[in-house]
């Protein structure tokens, strides 16, 4: 096959090395999983990227999330433009502050009031705060596979980077921190019992992905969430749904629009900021009303509520309507449909799971209802599928453990670049021989 031209980004890449570690800000983004030269991204339009060489490429990723509507839509940068003209910051309250806020309340029924910040690991990190300062108990469930950003507590045993990498938690996480942390295998809810049976009185929170989409997309067994609603109200502890992902993606309520439990708290990123740095948490006014100035938890930011990414975020799910929404299931559908399709063809085992407009390919018959399933997979077909595919113009997401983003952009000339791409794809994964065997 022929190979596109990496000299530029490889360029790039080694100059990148040379001032930051690893020479990317995000780990997944070396492409240590894939191996090969990550591209450096140079524009972005609609469904398209273009790289540093000048390649171009079917976009998969779509930021791991945010850009539902594509990129470079002309709504979104209009605002943006619009409100940088006005100032930048001015670590003073805007009115664009609120109406995020109030589009957030509008669209999850449960959540009251929302704090909003400038990450996804600062929404999570600020909620388990909040429960722990709401409930005075120390301890945290969280979930084998589910990542909930980079927060101490919550590293161990996480997906995403953590899983591609293959690090079991990370160093420079204290012993003292983790102990406060107890990880149960994923819809499992004899487990969650179990636990509560010992600790019930300790159990601050249990915090969950709305939907995990960090080890690959495991979708909650039907009652699951509902489950962690129960057993932790019987225990007067309280319930984080973290919906950095599927908020605002995989309906107008996110995850809540299609599975309706009621946590006590929610945290949001990714689609409500439209591309840019802003995240939230919210829920229930009395939890909500514990932080600061209000109440005794403490919580701030110099840049939160930023102008600019107000006006992103705003633009974005002012724009995401009910058209956007069906747009990116049907396109969910096609896409799912086209890599079936082609790995069946091509005689490799597989499963596209489904969550929503959300999905990913496991190389392996059975389902997959958690990490451990996730790992046993035949994770080292990916590599040559992932690359077949990106040299035919086609961005999959550069890990097995990471799910596949569909913008409502794509349209029939997208759709014929990834149709065109996947038989070598699916015949590289079958190609492809297990290094341990
Ligand atoms: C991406 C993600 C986070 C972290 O968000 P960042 O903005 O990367 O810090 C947290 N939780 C989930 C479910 C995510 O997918």
């Amino acid at each position: 096959m022929a190979m596109s031209c990496t000299d530029r980004s490889a360029k790039l890449f080694t100059d990148a090395s040379a001032v930051i570690p690893g020479g990317v800000n995000s780990p997944v983004r070396a492409f240590s999983a894939v191996g090969g030269t990550p591209r450096f991204i140079t524009s972005g339009r609609g469904w398209e990227l273009t790289d540093a060489d000048g390649n171009r490429y079917v976009d998969l990723v779509c930021s791991w999330g945010p850009m539902i509507l594509g990129h470079a839509h002309p709504a979104v940068v209009e605002a943006v433009t619009k409100a940088a003209a006005h100032g930048l910051s001015f670590g003073a309250p805007t009115p664009t502050e609120s109406e995020l806020a109030a589009e957030i309340i509008d669209r999850v029924a449960p959540v009251e009031r929302v704090r909003l910040v400038n990450s996804g690991t600062e929404a999570t990190m600020s909620a388990v705060r909040l429960a722990r300062g709401f409930t005075g108990r120390p301890k945290v469930i969280k979930f084998s596979g589910c990542y909930h950003g980079h927060v101490d507590a919550l590293l161990a045993d996480a997906g995403s980077g953590v899983a591609t990498l293959g690090l079991p938690s990370s160093p420079g996480v204290t012993g003292a921190t983790a102990a406060d942390t107890l990880v149960l295998p994923y819809n499992d809810v004899e487990a969650v019992e179990a636990a509560f049976a010992v600790h019930g009185d300790q159990i601050a929170v249990v915090i969950t992905e709305a939907s995990p989409g960090n080890m690959g997309c495991v979708p909650p067994k039907p009652g699951f969430n509902a489950a962690l609603r129960r057993i932790t109200a019987e225990h007067g502890a309280l319930l984080i749904i973290d919906e950095v992902m599927t908020g605002f993606r995989v309906s107008r309520s996110g995850w809540y629009g299609l599975d309706p439990v009621d946590a006590d708290l929610f945290t949001f990123g990714k689609v409500m900021s439209g591309g840019l740095p802003a995240a939230a948490f919210g829920g229930r006014r009395e939890v909500m009303e514990k932080l600061a100035p209000l109440g005794p938890v403490y919580q701030a930011g110099t840049l939160s509520g930023n102008p600019v990414a107000m006006a992103a975020g705003l633009a974005t799910l002012r724009a995401a309507d009910a058209g956007v929404y069906a747009k990116l299931d049907a396109n969910a559908d096609r896409l799912a449909g086209l890599l079936a399709g082609a790995l069946t063809e091509a005689g490799v085992v597989h499963r596209v799971q489904r969550a929503g407009n959300m999905l990913s390919v496991f190389f392996t018959e059975d389902e997959v209802p958690d990490f451990a399933s996730a790992r046993a997979s035949q994770t080292w077909r990916f590599p040559p599928f992932f690359h077949a595919l990106l040299d035919a113009g086609v961005y999959p997401p550069c890990s097995a453990y990471e799910a596949w983003f569909v913008s409502a952009a794509l349209d029939d000339e997208a759709f014929a670049r990834i149709e065109a791409a996947l038989p070598a794809a699916a015949h590289a994964a079958a190609a492809a021989t297990d290094p341990e065997a």
